[in-house]
């Protein structure tokens, strides 16, 4: 007969079969892991000139607090240049709602063939 406290102690103790069997299937999926083809290389950064196209706005996003903001492209072309990556404007900016500093960029949203391009929102 089974006292149910004894029971509880045996399966407290696990089995050497059973670490053995998690180590080997750790083993195999690290090698794995190494096993995998490299990453391909990052899609480069596009700059400002690059982004500046219709219709010359983009949404600005804080990941922080999700408030977003329209902003004319033009401004941050002639105060950093063309040629300037984007990044300057994802980590420049700073929210007016929380403070955090960098955004995310998203271009206006396409309509269709009649309304165009969604249009630059005036407050
Ligand atoms: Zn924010």
């Amino acid at each position: 007969m089974f006292l149910s406290g004894n029971r509880s102690r045996h399966l407290d103790f696990v089995p050497y079969p059973f670490l053995a069997g998690t180590c080997e299937t750790d083993v195999i999926r690290s090698t794995t892991r190494h096993q995998r083809a490299p990453r391909p290389p990052a899609r480069a950064v596009p700059t400002l000139g690059q982004l500046l196209h219709q219709p010359y706005w983009l949404w600005l996003h804080c990941d922080a607090c999700r408030h977003r903001v329209a902003v004319a492209l033009v401004p941050f072309v002639i105060r950093w240049g063309a040629n300037a990556s984007s990044d300057m404007l994802r980590t420049h900016v700073r929210c007016a709602v929380c403070g955090r500093r960098g955004a995310s960029l998203q271009h206006p949203s396409w309509g269709d063939a009649e309304s165009g391009w969604e249009v630059f929102p005036v407050a």
